[in-house]
């Protein structure tokens, strides 16, 4: 490839909806270009490192013994009905109608279909295990699409589901699919970390999350500075808090039957709270709990910040929450959408007042929650999450807390698919059993942004060689020096030749300019050659990664020493 002909159109100004540095670097080293919303093209390079992705995710994969299949992105509503999740999947799900007026989506996920196609087909035990996966477009109607490729609305991943006789076989498709992700990322040059997680919509029990460590994460992740514990926010443990002593004079304890985490509170509030909420439960007079919410959410746009939070829910939420008699204080904030209903509530027990006065009053609400006024609050979970330094749940030593990205996830879903759609088989006995299954997800594009959040300076991109565009840049210092150039052009050649991934820079412009542009798109070997380091003899290779810069002689072997 000769940069004179690539494809690759650079940016001096970043847009500033721009905000972090994979969003940044990739627009502006032309890897990609915004189509709208949430929705990008990848450009040749970028399509490069995909593809590098793409791969190394098939080799693993069908090591791991999946098989390869490619599903519809366009799919019937029936199926949705069927599984429950056509009322459940809310705004987030692109729904649409066909000439003759049937209903489909545009999928966010396959079990659905994938379920539908082998209960098709498979009927005996015989036929178990499998393991099917794909590299597709899903589309998610985000409702806030962000940081370029980290959360799209059209992307790109890889998803799979293994289909089990029992639960023993879904533990050992589970364990190789996990498994298989480590080897995935530790090959796309990525440090991660494997944490606990809780299932959300997808359903089931028994889930971990694939977290790529980087401050722009926009997951917190809790972890054993010893051993291997590590969780999610939600499935982080929930420590006791000390309430303030006036406080708890008012409060009396009432039981919290075994809420060790988000998800056990959640759980035991019935409620299917969106995932976000950082939720303390706190039960008031007439049997109704107060959900605080803690960490940065919208409230119509507006963000609200730092403790106070607020957790938006659709009508059917938060009347099936008022229903089980679980919430209070709904407050709805003047020119709220009045399909919806919004918590605005404080991570402390102090802000209570504040929070429940605060709010105006005009709007929607409940319940005009009032503590003191309205209602009496008495205390049920005093609980709150994982800190910094508490004893780890496993061993005892410290814990400590991270951001990360969520690259990949791993579920077990059990029979929740297969039982609702009835995917069975004809077991030993010929009697009829619930396939159990699990599903195993990756985002493609998500996996790349984040190597380059955790792999660039100020200069640009570094890749790590497995996924790089490229691998080696030949820079020809000055191509009307003919005979350097020349030479320059061999080495591209014979690089080329011995199955080398290369790029000659042979434009017209200053060295300079060429370095620049070599540094933002991040090879991991630029070889510059000319007049100079004809004369000694010899070449100049750069590491992008440690700046290190070596000569070899031009008369050796340098295509194996590169
Ligand atoms: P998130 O919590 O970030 O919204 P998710 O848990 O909804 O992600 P999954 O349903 O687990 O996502 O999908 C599997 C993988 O697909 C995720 O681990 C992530 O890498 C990727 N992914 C999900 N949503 C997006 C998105 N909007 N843009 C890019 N990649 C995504
Ligand atoms: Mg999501
Ligand atoms: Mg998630
Ligand atoms: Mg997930």
């Amino acid at each position: 490839m000769k940069v004179s002909k690539m494809y690759a159109p650079t940016l001096r100004e970043v847009p500033s909806e721009a905000e972090i540095p994979s969003h940044q670097l990739l627009l502006r080293a032309g890897f990609m270009r915004k189509s709208t919303n949430g929705m990008y093209t990848y450009l040749p390079l970028a399509w490069r490192v995909i593809k590098k992705i793409e791969n190394i995710i098939r080799e693993e994969m069908d090591h791991a013994g999946c098989q390869e299949i490619m599903m519809p992105i366009m799919q019937p509503a029936e199926i949705w009905k069927e599984s429950g999740r056509w009322d459940a999947y809310g705004a987030e799900m692109v729904r649409l109608k066909d000439r003759h007026g049937h209903e489909y989506c545009l999928g966010p996920t396959h079990e659905e279909m994938v379920t539908t196609l082998v209960k098709n087909d498979v009927r005996s035990y015989r036929q178990l295990p499998l393991n099917l996966y794909q590299i597709q477009d899903k589309f998610r109607d985000e409702r806030r699409p962000r940081f370029g490729l980290m959360r799209s609305r059209d992307f790109i991943m890889k998803d799979g589901y293994s289909f089990d006789r029992d639960e023993a076989g879904l533990d050992v498709s589970y364990k190789a699919m996990y498994d298989a992700y480590d080897k995935i990322f530790t090959r796309c040059g990525l440090n991660f970390r494997p944490v606990e997680a809780d299932s959300g919509a997808i359903g089931g029990t028994g889930s971990h999350e694939f977290m790529v460590l980087a401050d722009s994460g926009e997951a917190e992740i809790t972890y054993c500075t010893k051993c291997d514990y590590a969780a999610d926010i939600e499935k982080a443990e929930l420590y006791p808090i000390k309430a303030p002593a006036e406080e708890m004079q008012e409060l009396s304890e009432v039981e919290t039957p075994n809420c060790k985490t988000i998800a056990d509170v959640c759980a035991f509030l019935n409620a299917p709270i969106e995932k976000s909420v950082k939720a303390v439960a706190y039960q008031c007079e007439k049997g109704l709990v107060l959900c605080f919410v803690r960490g940065d959410h919208e409230v119509n746009e507006t963000k609200v910040q730092n403790t106070v939070g607020a957790v938006e829910l659709e009508m059917a939420e938060a009347e099936l929450l008022a229903k089980a008699g679980t919430v209070g204080g709904y407050m709805g904030p003047v020119g709220l959408d009045p399909e919806k209903v919004i918590i605005v509530c404080d991570a402390t027990v102090m802000n209570m007042h504040n929070v429940c006065c605060g709010a105006n009053h005009e709007g929607f609400h409940y319940i005009n929650a009032n503590p003191g006024r309205d209602f009496t609050p008495t205390y049920v979970a005093d609980i709150r999450l994982m800190a910094e330094g508490d004893p780890c749940p496993h061993c005892g030593a410290p814990i400590a807390k991270a951001r990360g990205i969520e690259a990949g996830q791993v579920f077990k879903l059990h029979t929740k698919y297969s039982a609702a759609m009835k995917c069975t088989y004809l077991d030993e006995n010929g009697k009829e059993q619930p396939m159990v299954m699990g599903c195993y997800g990756i985002g493609v594009g998500r996996t790349m942004a984040a190597c380059v959040e955790q792999s660039h300076d100020a200069d640009g991109m570094i890749w790590p060689v497995a996924i790089a565009p490229y691998e080696v840049l030949v820079v020809p210092v000055n191509v009307k020096d003919e005979a350097s150039f020349a030479k320059a052009e061999k080495i591209y050649n014979e690089l080329h030749k011995a199955g080398v991934e290369v790029v000659i820079d042979d434009r017209k412009e200053r060295p300079g300019v060429k370095f620049k542009d070599a540094d933002l798109i991040g090879y991991p070997l630029r070889v510059v050659v000319g007049p100079k380091t004809l004369q000694t003899g010899e070449l100049e290779v750069k590491v992008r990664k440690t700046g290190e810069v070596s000569m070899l002689p031009l008369d050796g072997d340098y295509i194996t020493a590169i």
